[in-house]
C-alpha cells in the first residue's frame, strides 16, 4: 500500500484534505492524524473490521482497548451506557484537552474497539486538524498512538511514517504536537475516580474539578516500583501492563541528587567505555557538559515541564538512529506533570533504576 503524506495547517484547515481523510475514515480505512498529546491511528470506532486494522497495522495485542474521540460532550451519550454527573464535570472543565474518561459502554461500541472490555475510554481532543477529522467523517473515530506496538509513541509526522509506511493509506502532517505525552486515563466506573495512566491533566487538577479525592491506580504504583513486580498487581489499563516506549539499546534510570547522578553517570560510562561499548546519556541542559558519554542528549531545562515532556519520544526515537549500545538517563522528581514523564521513563527503562 501507497502512504501519503498531507500537510494540514490547524489555523488555516484544508478542507478538501479533510474530505478526504474523511473519507477514507468512512470507507472503514486508517488515517494517522495529530492532536494535541500525540499522533493517532484512526478508525471509525463503531466498526469492527475498521477497528481490527488498527490492531493489525500496530501490531497491538487484541485485549489492548482503544480510545474513541468524540469533537462535542454530547457525543458521550452516543456511546456510553450512562453519563455519570463526574464525566460532565470533568468534559466541562478539560475538554477539549489531554483527558480520557472510562465510562461503561452501550451496544454499540463494538468489542473489537474495547478490547472485549464493557467499558469504553473516551476523549475530545484539543486539535482543530483531529476535531475536524472527526465531525466532516460523521464518524467517532478510534484512535491509540500512531506508533507500531512497543515503541514510543510518534509526536511528529516522521515518527508516524517510519513506523507505518506501506500499512496506512494517509498521514495528515500536522506538525510537531504540543504536549507530547499521552492523555491522563481517568476511570469512572468505580466508587472513587482513579487515573489509570498519569499525564497533562494532574491528580490535583481532577481534585480540583470535582471536588473529591482522585486515587492512583496502585497497579501502576506497584509497577513503578521494583518491589511491585512481585507483588501481583496488575495495572487496570490493560496497556499499562506491556513493555513500552523502549528503545533499542539497554535504558537505565538514575535517581538521586544531581551531583551524585553526574558523578555515577560518568562513572559507569568509563567501566563501560573500557568494554568497548558506546554510551548515551539521557541529560538536561543544566548538566549537558559534564557528560563523558559518546552521545548526550539534553532533554530540556529542569524548570521547563513542558519542554522535557514534550521532547521525551523524539529522544527515545533518536537514540535508536545512534550506535550507543546502552544509555544512562537522570530522573525527576515524580510530581505533577514529570509523575507523567517519570511513569514513561520507567516504562522504558523496563523498570531498571539505580539509586545513588
Ligand atoms: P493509546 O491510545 O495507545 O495511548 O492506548 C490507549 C490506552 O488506554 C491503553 O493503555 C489502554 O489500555 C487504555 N484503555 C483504553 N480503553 C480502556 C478501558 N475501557 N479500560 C481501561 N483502560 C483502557
Ligand atoms: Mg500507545
Amino acid at each position: 500500500m501507497q502512504t501519503q503524506l498531507l500537510k494540514i495547517d490547524s489555523r488555516h484547515i484544508d478542507t478538501e484534505v479533510i474530505k478526504k481523510a474523511a473519507e477514507l475514515i468512512r470507507q472503514g480505512e486508517l488515517v494517522a492524524f495529530p492532536t494535541e498529546t500525540v499522533y493517532g491511528l484512526g478508525a471509525d470506532a463503531l466498526r469492527p473490521d475498521a477497528s481490527k486494522k488498527i490492531y493489525a497495522a500496530k501490531g497491538r495485542p487484541s485485549d489492548n482497548p482503544l480510545i474513541v474521540h468524540i469533537q462535542e460532550i454530547k457525543e458521550l451519550a452516543l456511546i456510553a451506557k450512562e453519563v455519570p454527573e463526574t464525566a460532565l464535570k470533568l468534559a466541562a472543565a478539560f475538554w477539549p484537552g489531554p483527558l480520557t474518561i472510562i465510562v461503561w459502554k452501550n451496544d454499540r461500541v463494538p468489542y473489537e474497539t474495547t478490547g472485549g472490555m464493557e467499558t469504553v475510554a473516551v476523549r475530545m481532543p484539543n486539535h482543530a486538524a483531529a476535531l475536524a477529522l472527526i465531525k466532516e467523517s460523521g464518524c467517532l473515530i478510534a484512535a491509540p498512538s500512531a506508533n507500531t506496538s512497543g515503541k514510543p509513541s510518534p509526536t511528529e509526522a516522521s515518527h508516524v511514517a517510519f513506523d507505518m509506511n506501506g500499512r496506512i493509506p494517509l498521514i495528515l502532517d500536522g506538525g510537531p504536537v504540543g504536549i507530547g505525552l499521552e492523555s491522563t486515563i481517568v476511570d469512572l466506573t468505580e466508587q472513587r475516580p482513579v487515573i489509570l495512566r498519569p499525564g497533562y491533566i494532574t491528580k490535583e487538577m481532577l481534585e480540583e474539578a470535582l471536588g473529591v479525592e482522585v486515587f492512583m491506580d496502585p497497579g501502576i504504583l506497584a509497577g513503578e516500583q521494583e518491589t511491585g513486580r512481585q507483588s501481583g498487581l496488575k495495572p487496570k489499563a490493560p496497556g499499562m501492563k506491556y513493555r513500552h516506549y523502549a528503545p533499542k539499546a539497554e535504558l537505565v534510570l538514575v535517581e538521586g541528587d544531581m551531583a551524585s547522578v553526574v558523578k555515577s553517570i560518568n562513572e559507569l560510562i568509563k567501566t563501560k567505555k573500557k568494554e568497548g561499548l558506546k554510551v548515551g546519556v539521557i541529560a538536561t541542559d543544566e548538566t549537558k557538559e559534564q557528560y563523558l558519554s559518546d552521545f548526550t542528549v539534553s532533554i530540556g531545562a529542569r524548570e521547563d515541564k513542558d519542554a522535557i515532556a514534550r521532547h521525551l519520544y523524539k529522544i527515545l526515537r533518536e537514540f535508536d538512529q545512534s550506535e550507543v549500545d546502552i544509555i544512562y538517563s537522570e530522573s525527576f522528581a515524580a510530581k505533577g506533570l514529570f509523575e507523567a514523564v517519570m511513569n514513561r521513563l520507567k516504562k522504558a527503562a523496563g523498570h531498571r533504576i539505580l539509586y545513588v
